[in-house]
């Protein structure tokens, strides 16, 4: 469908200011005529719904593209053409509007009609970690390029958005050429840098659109789809589809490395008496550091570092040039999860048996219901194997979290796991958790621990609401003895009616 570049310009015109404002007029002026020069809209199809092909296909219908988007899963699909997000991240569900009522982005489990009107056919399906060695399965990237191939007319620009490892582009452009040697194919790699939380702004305000590309034609159109980013300087980059699809896997394990880091200095900030945050604001006001990534936790988690740093480890291994220091980040990440886990334990004394743990968060990062890989997965079942109750809350997690994590009672509020708890555990930085009323919270447990291993509190508030406090590298671990001692103490006084909550 051809849109005239009147039209295009309104589009542009209404993205910029409702993303971000106006931008400065002169340098826009030439490209907004050159648009007009342009006229035609960009088709284009994006394979697989999930956190990356909606959230790219909704921000390339709001640049006033035409987009079908694609899922096998017809339940998704269905969910979508009645108006609802399968997922949650923050704005989509208003930018999907917006943009299915002005006929830009439509919804399709049929590759075959889909595919036959693009000029440009993204692949966002899941990469996942492939059992057995941790390499990057790519069967649903091929199962889409198969079913594709029958149906690809004239010249395809053929994208992959998904994480994939090196050398996939070549493989995917030697399959179709198999499968359809009468076409005239162009496959680069796209690889996506978007967070899950703040998915929409990333997508729309990148640090550089990477896209590993060889073929003018292939880069034409590339540039073309990304021209409303060029409009506001966002740099695009093209390399070769290898340095590309590299890049990606190295960004990831480079931040996961930034994680590991700060998590291990964060252990001997708590072995010396430093504050793991005064130590990462100082090191990270430092342009060659920069602040962020630099944010102790339980580990890193989620749906792409884990899988991605297994997947570089592998395709390194593979290429006989390994990376000890990956494989070293990946090591020290499985065992932090497991430490949390003792940790709270500890902080109970030494034993959680028979214990109720008031968990905030499950999610593997705030603003996301994302479960992939999420630290609660290994700490939760940790704690049940050895007798604990878990009562939980999360603000968006609980759906995909209730069969991920069996026999653990699901709450509706922060106050109601904290009722009757003997310990209450921050596992994700929800922004809700911050502002809790920590004295209420106090009031309704049986216990009078805090274990905080995002660091939203300070010590001092935590104390004054009545906790005994532990943060991640600020304040000393928990010490079994010590604190059973304690806990022993305050039971006790309960028992014979002296502390009355
Ligand atoms: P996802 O699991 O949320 O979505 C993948 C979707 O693809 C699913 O809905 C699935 O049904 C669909 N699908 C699979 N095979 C299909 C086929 N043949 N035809 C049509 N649909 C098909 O995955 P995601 O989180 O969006 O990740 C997609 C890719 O992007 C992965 O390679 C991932 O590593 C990468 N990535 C993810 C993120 C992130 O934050 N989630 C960020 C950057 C890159």
């Amino acid at each position: 469908m051809a849109r005239d570049g009147h039209c295009l310009r309104i589009l542009l015109e209404f993205y910029f200011c409702a993303l971000d404002g106006p931008i400065p007029s002169p340098s826009v002026k030439g490209v907004f005529e050159s648009l007009e020069k342009l006229g035609d809209t960009v088709n284009i199809c994006m394979i697989g719904a999930g956190y990356v092909g909606l959230v790219s296909a909704a921000c390339f219908a709001e640049f006033g593209w035409t987009v079908t988007c694609v899922d096998k899963d017809v339940d998704r699909i269905e969910r979508l053409n009645r108006g609802r997000v399968p997922i949650y991240e923050p704005g989509l569900d208003e930018l999907l509007e917006r943009n299915v009522r002005a006929a830009r982005i439509r919804f399709s489990t049929v590759v075959s009609e889909a595919v036959r009107d693009a000029e440009l056919v993204f692949l966002a399906v899941g990469t996942p970690m492939r059992r057995g060695d941790g390499y990057a399965d790519l069967t649903y990237i091929f199962e889409a390029v198969d079913e594709m191939a029958p149906h690809l007319n004239a010249l395809t620009v053929i994208a992959t958005k998904s994480t994939v490892p090196v050398g996939t582009s070549r493989d995917i452009e030697r399959r179709l050429c198999e499968l359809r040697p009468d076409l005239d194919v162009v496959v680069c790699s796209n690889p996506e840098f978007l967070r899950e939380g703040s998915a929409i702004r990333d997508f729309t305000h990148p640090d550089r659109v990477l896209i590993g590309c060889e073929d003018e034609r292939g880069r034409e159109v590339m540039r073309r789809l990304y021209q409303p980013l060029a409009l506001r300087n966002a740099p695009i980059v093209f390399v070769s589809p290898e340095s590309a699809e590299l890049a990606k896997y190295a960004a990831n394990a480079f931040l996961a490395m930034k994680v590991t880091f700060i998590n291990e200095i964060a252990d001997l900030c708590e072995a010396v008496g430093a504050d793991v945050q005064e130590v990462a604001t100082a090191i990270g006001a430092d342009g060659r550091i920069g602040s962020k990534f630099l944010h102790a936790g339980p580990g890193y988690g989620g749906s792409c570092f884990p899988k991605d740093v297994t997947a570089l480890i592998r395709t390194a291994r593979e290429a006989r040039a390994p990376l000890s220091l990956v494989e070293q980040v990946e090591k020290v990440n499985t065992e932090r999860k497991i430490a949390m886990a003792g940790r709270i334990e500890a902080a109970l004394g030494g034993s959680v048996r028979e214990k109720t743990i008031g968990v905030l968060g499950v999610t593997f990062k705030p603003n996301t219901d994302d479960m992939r890989e999420a630290p609660s997965l290994v700490i939760v079942p940790m704690l049940q194997a050895k007798g604990a109750r878990i009562r939980a809350y999360d603000p968006q997690g609980a759906l995909r979290a209730q069969e991920l994590l069996p026999g653990v009672e699901w709450c509706e509020s922060a106050l109601d796991v904290a009722e009757r708890a003997d310990v209450l555990v921050v596992l994700t930085e929800w922004n809700e958790f911050r502002a809790l009323d920590l004295k209420r919270m106090h009031q309704v447990m049986i216990g009078n621990v805090l274990v905080d291993l995002r660091n939203i509190y300070t010590e001092a508030l935590a104390k004054e609401a009545g906790f005994v406090y532990y943060g991640v590298g600020r304040t000393r671990p928990p010490d079994v003895s010590r604190n059973h001692k304690k806990r022993m103490e305050i039971m006790a006084k309960r028992a014979v009616g002296q502390v009355t909550h």
